[in-house]
């Protein structure tokens, strides 16, 4: 696969300067004048682009075509939990952009250790698009602000499917079949001290399903990430 590179402007047909980081990532990854990398700046297209110039820390690359990346589900899966402490943090978020999830929440619930400062959501930024660049997409998931738990089921349209991970010991029912592709689908998942009874019975009240994920206990990132997983395919399911 050629090189992916984040550009974070309008990109069109044509010459194309790049500096900044990306032209230092271009310079060390070796790339040689006449290669061919692709471009992408979160519009859902690629732009493949021939490098023509290339200096210390800047480099000119001609732009050839505007291709629609078509890796992109049709229903957009949101999902919400608290972020982890430490490397944990990236391995979801990476995780969550390969299996395409469209928009990430971080959760403020009761018992999340987890408060995420303005900071922090800009490196997961960083995270979402060193991501998309290894796995071809070519829309970013967008990190949307800390929620409160009221807020995020509130969020959710009427309608349309909610499953809150909820175990293993009090899960109820398991993941739902749809026969029609619906327009998102919304998951969320607790933190490591688990959701209040309150908080479950919140999301019940509110038409979200408690699912089981399984009879072990998984982390919450493992569990964000297999419920995303399950989301995606249900989605996929219906859209055949
Ligand atoms: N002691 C906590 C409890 O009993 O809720 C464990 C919390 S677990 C480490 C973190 C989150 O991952 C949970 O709030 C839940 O959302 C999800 N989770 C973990 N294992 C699960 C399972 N087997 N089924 C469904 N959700 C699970």
């Amino acid at each position: 696969m050629a090189h992916r590179f984040h550009i974070n402007m309008p990109l069109g047909l044509g010459r194309f300067d790049l500096d900044g980081e990306e032209a230092r990532h271009l310079v060390v990854s070796r790339i040689r004048l006449g290669e061919k990398v692709v471009l992408f700046n979160g519009d859902g297209f690629n732009y493949p682009a021939v490098l023509v110039q290339l200096g210390r820390r800047d480099a000119v690359l001609e732009i050839e075509a505007r291709i629609p990346n078509l890796c992109e589900r049709k229903t957009s899966t949101i999902i919400a939990a608290p972020l982890p402490k430490g490397d944990r943090e990236q391995i979801l978020i990476e995780k969550l952009v390969e299996l395409g999830v469209s928009r990430f929440f971080p959760l403020a619930t009761e018992r999340s250790v987890i408060h995420p400062e303005p900071k922090r959501l800009e490196r997961l930024t960083r995270h979402v698009i060193e991501a998309s660049k290894q796995c071809g997409r070519s829309q970013l998931m967008s990190i949307e602000p800390v929620s409160t738990w009221e807020h995020y089921l509130a969020l959710r349209p009427l309608g349309e499917v909610g499953c809150v991970a909820h175990g293993p010991a009090f899960a109820a029912k398991n993941l739902p079949v749809l026969t029609e592709s619906p327009s998102s689908i919304w998951g969320a998942v607790g933190p490591e001290g688990g959701l209040t009874e309150a908080e479950a019975g919140l999301a019940v009240e509110q038409g979200w399903t408690l699912v089981d994920l399984g009879p072990r206990i998984l982390r919450m990132e493992t569990a964000a990430i297999i419920l995303s997983w399950e989301l995606g395919q249900i989605s996929d399911r219906a859209q055949r």
